[in-house]
């Protein structure tokens, strides 16, 4: 009888199938040729292996994450577990967007790449391969990043690194598990709860600006973003979710967004630990404007929790009731 786990890989490009072209480097290499760099691996999982894009991962964008999702969802009652390989730059926003996309997926999906090419000497590729085939064969539901010895939930996970090996670091939570010589183990406590049957929610609304803001940033950037139809916004915040309004007056644009329809989510600059808006004067007054506390989500988790979110309904008080919900763990209210 054949015990070995049914494993769908679904590769998407990156540097892991990356070779050197003329004008650097860029996806080539065919995923089906996998096995002779991965000794062992074909025989302790029954692995299908497919090509769905080959791009590097500055070129996934919204129109790709239904694709990825769709085929995720079409294959997921056949399989016991789904390795994706993505590039690593963008890797933390499919993970993300896909949690809210594919809300209680039964099985494990987990995303991997690598920082060298698999065909490098030097590779992480066959290492982070064998942790993303571990952890989707352990039976565990959600959507997860296999790299570097660590499995993190993708709605938490962040690149921090251009270079290094450990390119991606759980923000705001703890790991969902390490890769020792015990093998794959696994912190429950981090893991998402199914509440229900998997869907695919593949509406998405790409008109979300993401704005970090600089002292002296001018006020009429969000006229600006307003007259180019911009649905949502972003405001990456100082500290604990400060907006200046001595000199140039953010609020009061604010007021006028969210006058407008329009939702503007407000997150820290800060990477770790969460935003309050209600501790200083600077911060209060934008919750009184009406914007909405993305509290300890990060940065690429709180841009497309929006950009799904208006893809489900354009009300303001139903993405305010999305946005205090945590749906896989993406926040902690
Ligand atoms: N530029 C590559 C990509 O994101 C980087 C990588 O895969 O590590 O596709």
């Amino acid at each position: 009888m054949n015990t070995r786990k049914k494993i769908l890989l679904l590769a998407t490009g990156g540097t892991i199938v990356s070779a050197q072209t003329s004008d650097g480097l860029a996806p080539s290499l065919d995923i089906t040729n996998l096995f002779p760099f991965l000794p062992g691996v074909a025989d302790a999982y029954d692995i299908t292996a497919k090509s769905i894009l080959n791009l590097d991962s500055s070129n996934i964008q919204p129109e790709e994450w239904v694709i990825i999702a769709r085929n995720i969802y079409e294959s997921y009652p056949d399989y016991d577990g789904i390795v994706v390989t993505h590039g690593t730059d963008t890797m933390a926003y499919t993970a993300s967007i896909l949690t809210f996309m594919l809300p209680n997926i039964p099985i494990p999906v987990v995303l991997t790449g690598s920082q060298l090419p698999l065909a490098h000497p030097l590779t992480d590729a066959a290492d982070n391969l064998r942790y993303a085939f571990a952890m989707s064969a352990s039976s565990l539901p959600g959507v997860f990043i296999a790299f570097n010895r660590r499995i993190i939930l993708g709605c938490r996970a962040v690149k921090v690194r251009t270079t290094g090996f450990d390119a991606f670091e759980s923000v705001n939570c703890e790991d969902v598990g390490v890769i020792n010589s015990e093998g794959l183990m696994i912190n429950h406590k981090v893991l998402p709860v199914l509440s229900g049957k998997c869907r695919l929610l593949s509406n998405l609304c790409s008109e979300v600006f993401l704005i970090k803001l600089t002292p002296g940033l001018n006020p009429r950037i969000f006229d600006m973003l307003l007259d180019m139809n911009y649905k949502g916004i972003v405001i990456e915040a100082f500290g604990a979710g400060g907006i200046h309004f001595v000199h140039r007056d953010l609020i009061s644009k604010l007021q006028k967004l969210t006058e407008s329809g329009i939702p503007v989510v407000v997150s820290s600059q800060c990477l770790y630990e969460r935003s309050d808006l209600s501790i200083y004067q600077t911060g209060k007054l934008a919750l009184k404007q009406g914007v909405i506390q993305a509290y300890d989500m990060t940065t690429e988790a709180a841009v497309t929790k929006l950009i799904w979110a208006l893809g489900q309904t354009d009300s303001l008080d139903e993405i305010r009731q999305i946005f205090a919900t945590s749906y896989a763990g993406e926040v902690r209210i």
